[in-house]
């Protein structure tokens, strides 16, 4: 039945879990003021931060600031998704666990004006208990080759979910740009970022936000298969792959058919002068991962080429062959935050303190 004016408004944010921030979510029962539902219905709400990492007992009441919100695809009707920034007991000052609030001072200082262009990649693997989906209880499959895009029961693990995945960001009308099973057993990715025709776009902090709806929408789908996603970078040891969140990104130098091969040759330069302070921020456990073997280069070596999926940095072969265009840093893990993520490309490449 429809008709009830009120909604399930899901207030969703990052806690303050160490090393790597987990997502929470509560409900809050909403009664939007006008026909179509704004940002401003959704007032200021309180949350225990000592349960979240984010506060002690005595003092634990941190506050969620709505800062975005999208359509709920999993209640339908016209509940929504409400994703928020952490802000300190007085309401004021960003809690320290915020990244959101730094990418934003980053923007506004400067950033903004390059009209920087993100697409995250996002990999996950899907599990069953402690084995990726498609492992044998004992032992391990088939080595991979036959996975990366593959097709049939006995090589792809877990399509169910991606499926009602897929269609949950779609309904939701995330910028989402594709999806493809990936090359470890029951290991999948989706694609968040600037669309090709017609160029859709969207700035950097509504790529970020999309990219937390959609872990948000990831866990909550595995939900309804009794299947946890895992973003851990290397969820098996040995020879399998691990598990990243390549970073696609663009100014508007870059996309410039004039300037855009310098600006580019300019960018991986500064980038390998902070090599360090990237990989500080790409996610924990990274160097599990970036070992120099499955497609990475080692997390001790700084190295670009173009269409060389062994390198730091990747020219993809058709922006070589244009000359301008974007850059593909391959460095941060599936557990990566993409707010600290865009923060750190744009203060290096930008020059943003
Ligand atoms: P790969 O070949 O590395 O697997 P994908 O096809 O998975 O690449 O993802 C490509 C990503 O690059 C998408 O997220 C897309 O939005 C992004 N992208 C494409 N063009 C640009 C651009 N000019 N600037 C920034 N990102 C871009
Ligand atoms: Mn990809
Ligand atoms: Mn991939
Ligand atoms: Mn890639």
């Amino acid at each position: 039945m429809t008709g009830s004016s009120f909604i399930q408004a899901e207030y969703i944010w990052m806690d303050g879990t160490v090393p790597t921030q987990k997502l929470r979510s509560k409900t809050k029962i909403i009664k939007p003021k006008g026909k179509a539902v704004e940002l401003s219905d959704f007032g200021d709400w309180s949350f225990d931060g000592s349960s979240t990492n984010q506060a002690t007992g005595h003092d634990s009441d941190c506050i969620l600031k709505p800062v975005a919100f999208v359509k709920d695809p999993i209640r339908g009707d016209n509940n929504v998704l409400v994703l928020c920034e952490v802000y300190n007991p007085d309401g004021v000052t960003p809690h320290k666990t915020n990244t959101r609030a730094e990418l934003r001072r980053v923007l506004e200082s400067g950033a903004q004006k390059e009209d920087p262009w993100f697409g995250f990649e996002q990999e996950y693997t899907l599990m069953d208990g402690m084995r990726p989906l498609g492992f044998p209880e004992n032992g391990y499959p088939a080595p991979q080759g036959p996975y990366y895009c593959g097709v049939g029961a006995d090589e792809v693990f877990g399509r169910e979910v991606v499926e009602a995945h897929t269609q949950c960001l779609l309904d939701a009308e995330l910028m989402i740009y594709g999806t493809n099973a990936e090359v470890l057993p029951g290991q999948w990715e989706f694609q968040i970022g600037y669309r090709g025709e017609p160029n859709e776009k969207a700035d950097a902090l509504t790529i970020s936000d999309h990219m937390w709806f959609a872990r948000w929408l990831l866990y909550r789908v595995g939900e309804e298969f009794g299947v946890a996603a895992t973003l851990h970078p290397k969820p098996v040891r040995g020879d399998w792959n691990g598990t990243g969140m390549h970073t696609n990104f663009s100014t508007n130098s870059m996309r410039d058919p004039s300037k855009g091969k310098s600006a580019i040759e300019s960018a991986i330069k500064k980038l390998g002068e902070r090599h360090e302070e990237h990989i500080g921020v790409y996610g924990a456990d990274l160097s599990l991962r970036l070992t120099g073997l499955h497609e990475t280069c080692s997390i001790h070596e700084f190295r670009s080429g173009v269409a060389d999926r062994g390198s730091s940095i990747r020219i993809p072969r058709p922006v070589a062959n244009k000359g301008y265009g974007y850059l593909e840093d391959r460095r941060p893990g599936a557990n990566a935050d993409p707010y600290q993520v865009a923060s750190r490309l744009l203060q290096t490449i930008l020059d943003i303190k």
